[in-house]
């Protein structure tokens, strides 16, 4: 028996195929540029083989049922029927207010998933599409739907609530939701296991720095506050999103630039941040540290900014909680990048966070602590793994009542 992961992006579905059993990495692959002249589909699995080739795919449901196909092919497939997929897990960004955990798809659900729509317009929708493509392709197998704002579904109202008018909470639903939950959640877990003491037991703070960056105040396995906010454009400086800013500046652009409300969210989503700062032309954290180490102190600037913006949450959290036992560093950036590590825990050894050099220039890409001895607070690099994540939770949700009837 096995559990399909499904990811439905506005232009894209991408997928993983686990075996329940022992959660080994069967298949994966994506479809991109659906609907477009040149959609290309790539495909690998376990065995090594692999292919990406360009084919005409018009909407989810072609993909989704090309996904099947693909799995089931005579040549490079790793099941023989679609009855051997017992349950299939979905990413889906918002859930609302509505949802604290992962859930059985069923009507009910799919409203939910709607009813967020407003909330967010570019990923709700899709997300959506790609779960009817597999009612469709996968007639009867449970589907389960893991939200990325649900481990941040704890947050209490003094993290969550903005200081707007309480009609802006109460009649529009602005509040801070938090993004990246799976991921938090998942390192978080990760971490805890590592060090050997219930998760439940500790005070984490999670640094998820990839393209997007978001950090989380993890109190005894529950999220209590965290740096995406209403949309993932708050807090931390991102590839190419701006992260806080005095809300003020909006109103400065759209007077006297005269930028109309596109003109300045693409401003803020895709020209700030590393990108914007740097100068360089690419938001890529390789490109921006390649362009440092070279003497650009335009770029050695942005990643100084970037630091400093992740120490300042770290600190915020520590206290919020009242203290702290470990910080996790995950994603593209937090898994690979020493230097950032390095500036992020710089002159915070008063506070009992001690980097350990040679372990933290070590430490890319695997799963391992990167504190000195005599560190008080444990320093982790976990490597983060979405489809992996929502694979257990989908797992977790249905245990070994409500999957598809085959035993295969
Ligand atoms: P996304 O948010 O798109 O999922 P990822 O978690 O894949 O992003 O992270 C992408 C970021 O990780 C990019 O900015 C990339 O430069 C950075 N990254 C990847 N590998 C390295 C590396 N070896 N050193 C520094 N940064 C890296």
């Amino acid at each position: 028996m096995h559990v399909l992961i499904i990811n439905a992006g506005s232009s894209s579905v991408k997928f993983t195929l686990f075996s329940r059993d022992d959660l080994r990495q069967l298949a994966d692959g994506m479809v991109e540029r659906i609907g477009l002249s040149d959609t290309t589909v790539h495909y690998q699995n376990g065995a090594g083989g692999r292919s990406s080739r360009k084919r005409p795919v018009a909407d989810a449901r072609e993909a989704v049922g090309l996904i099947a196909d693909m799995l089931m092919d005579a040549d490079g497939g790793v099941i023989d029927s679609k009855a051997q997929v017992g349950a299939i897990g979905h990413r889906v960004v918002h859930g609302g207010e509505y949802v604290q955990d992962a859930a059985l798809i069923d009507a009910r659900l799919i409203g939910i998933v709607r009813d967020c729509f407003d909330l967010a317009p570019l990923h709700n929708p899709p997300n959506l599409k790609g779960i009817e493509a597999c009612q469709a392709i996968f007639p009867g197998i449970p589907q389960v739907a893991v939200f990325d704002t649900a481990f941040h579904a704890t947050l209490p109202a003094h993290a969550y609530l903005y200081g707007l008018p309480y009609d802006c909470y109460r009649n529009a639903k602005i509040r801070r939701y938090g993004f990246h939950g799976t991921s938090h959640r998942y390192v978080s877990r990760k971490a805890a296991d590592l060090i050997g003491q219930p998760v439940s037991s500790l005070k984490l703070v999670t640094c998820h720095l990839g393209n997007g960056c978001s950090v989380a105040a993890v109190c005894h396995g529950r999220s209590v506050d965290t740096s995406m906010g209403f949309t993932p454009l708050e807090g931390l400086i991102m590839g190419t999103r701006c992260g806080d800013i005095d809300p003020a500046i909006v109103l400065h652009l759209m007077r006297t630039s005269a930028m109309d409300a596109e003109q300045v969210s693409t401003l803020l989503n895709e020209e700030s941040g590393m990108k914007g700062l740097a100068g360089v032309g690419s938001g890529d954290f390789r490109d921006i540290a390649q362009a440092a180490a070279a003497g650009n102190r335009q770029a050695q600037t942005a990643i100084d900014v970037c630091a400093y913006r992740i120490k300042k949450y770290i600190g915020a959290y520590a206290f919020a909680m009242g203290g702290i036992d470990a910080v996790v560093f995950t994603a593209g950036v937090g898994e690979n990048s020493d230097l950032l590590r390095r500036l992020i825990c710089q002159g915070l050894e008063q506070l009992g966070i001690v980097l350990d050099p040679e372990k933290n220039a070590a430490g890319n890409r695997t799963c391992c602590f990167i504190h000195a001895v005599h560190s008080r607070v444990r320093l982790l690099v976990v490597p983060t793994d979405e489809a992996r994540a929502i694979a257990l939770q989908t797992i977790e949700l249905l245990g070994s009542g409500s999957w598809s009837g085959s035993t295969a």
